[in-house]
């Protein structure tokens, strides 16, 4: 029943019926503050999340919020997320002094939620673009708060993934069709 492999058992988890069923075992044993914090979809799945559309069907700002760096602290605000179901791109560019695992701490639940369940269906997140407190292009980003994140993943399609992000409780996700030095990816973000 915790291995979400279909859509019923998600329907089934959104409407908020939970039993007391063994974890799965390819997963470190979920206490079930874990299974209640980590694993549940917040939402269910949209029956598709086409190539340059996004959710809600409203801005970015009036869903998770302009970026204030007049009251931001990253001292305060930022956690660093590790997680080995996941792939990073900082781990994996030397030349990258930034770094994939800081966010903002909003974006724990959804994101650890969204690399939980890509897992269970086979595939692996990859985390392309957290907190980036120098975006010079988009001085309005809120990359810049590290309240979003740039996602991609092996063995899945992006709108399966863009459908996860949906389902794991960010604020607003975007199925962005990309530019020139930056391919179709996710961007997913959170209210602080
Ligand atoms: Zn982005």
């Amino acid at each position: 029943m915790l291995i979400l492999g279909c859509t019923s058992a998600v329907v089934v988890f959104a409407v908020g019926i939970r039993k007391r069923t063994p974890p799965p075992a390819r997963h470190e044993p979920l206490t079930m503050a874990d299974m209640t914090e980590v694993v549940m979809p917040l939402r269910q799945a949209p029956a598709t999340f086409p190539r340059g559309t996004y959710r809600p069907n409203q801005r970015e700002t009036t869903v998770s919020g302009a970026i204030d760096l007049g009251t931001f602290s990253p001292g305060r605000d930022l956690i660093y997320i590790e997680d080995d179901r996941a792939w990073w791109e900082s781990d994996n560019d030397s030349g990258d002094i930034e770094c994939d695992h800081t966010v903002h701490r909003s974006m724990r639940q959804p994101l650890e939620r969204t690399i939980q369940l890509v897992a269970e269906r086979g595939g692996t997140l990859k985390i392309q673009d957290a907190y980036r407190p120098n975006l010079v292009h988009n001085p309005k980003s809120l990359h810049k708060e590290g309240r979003a994140v740039d996602l991609t993943a092996v063995d899945m399609d992006l709108e399966s993934v863009a459908k996860i992000c949906w389902q794991a409780g960010f604020d607003w996700v975007y199925h962005e069709k990309g530019k020139r030095n930056n391919g179709p990816h996710i961007h997913a973000s959170v209210a602080r």
